[in-house]
């Protein structure tokens, strides 16, 4: 079982979404898209929106994903907004792929999740959308 993953390339929170996605999804392997400050950079730049949906669409057609998961972080270098923007950018980029990506026949779950930080090593994910 597979499931799909956007996050930032931070390394501190490679870990953080792979064991919140044990925890809660049970799902032990994770395509894991990544660029800087990726619920930024969705909205501002259309050639990494194409790497990421030809990415997506690899994770879900190959892997047969069933979730697309988009996190955004506190204290992001590549996207350094108040924590109130990052949570607006997480909805407009999983409405986004709802809306143009995605067919309404398809059952495919998008969701957002902010991580908030309590330090480099903690980190408080919080559901969005
Ligand atoms: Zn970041």
């Amino acid at each position: 079982m597979f499931i799909t993953a956007l996050n930032c390339i931070d390394g501190r929170l490679q870990r953080v979404v792979l064991d919140f996605i044990k925890d809660i999804y049970n799902i032990e392997f994770v395509d894991m898209i990544t660029a800087p400050g990726i619920d930024g950079f969705f909205l501002k730049d259309k050639v990494l929106r194409d790497y990421i949906k030809e990415s997506i669409f690899i994770s879900l057609e190959k892997h047969n994903s069933k979730n697309i998961l988009v996190f955004g972080h506190e204290d992001c270098a590549g996207n350094p907004v108040k924590n109130q923007e990052h949570i607006e950018n997480i909805k407009r980029v999983v409405d986004y792929i709802k809306e143009n990506w995605l067919k309404d026949e398809e059952e495919i779950e998008v969701k957002g999740f902010f991580l908030r930080k309590e330090n480099d090593y903690k980190w408080i994910v919080e559901e969005v959308i």
